[in-house]
């Protein structure tokens, strides 16, 4: 593939891996103790904790997609390494570069594509 191109990619890639841990780092847990210290208050430290459960379930599912989303960051960086960015996982043909341009993270080529999306997947 074309290298100015794939420099390109490189610092977008490199870029959203930054944006990804500094979101990764901004999401820290709330800490477990703060809920008995709040629900010792009585009624409306009920309800903080309540909210400290509701923030907490949603910090999580953040590190969880942050983490998804930067280890796919990662293993594309490292295919750029390895000298097999670009090319598909599963057939081995060019993915292409329109397809790369729009999607940076593009592991396979748009005939083997549609289990990309599939969190789990064999991939
Ligand atoms: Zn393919």
């Amino acid at each position: 593939m074309d290298q100015a191109l794939q420099d390109d990619l490189r610092r977008r890639l490199e870029a959203e891996r930054e944006t990804e841990r500094e979101r990764l780092e901004a999401a820290e847990p709330i800490e477990q103790d703060k809920d008995l210290h709040d629900i010792a208050r009585g009624e409306a430290g009920q309800s903080q904790a309540a909210e400290n459960t509701r923030q907490r379930s949603e910090r999580l599912g953040t590190i969880d997609h942050t983490e998804s989303r930067l280890s796919k960051v990662e293993h594309a960086l490292e295919r750029m390494d390895e000298g097999s960015y670009g090319i598909c996982e599963v057939c081995g043909d060019a993915i292409g570069e329109d397809r790369l341009r729009a999607y940076p993270l593009a592991t396979r080529c748009v005939e083997d594509a549609e289990d990309d999306a599939q969190p789990g997947g064999t991939a």
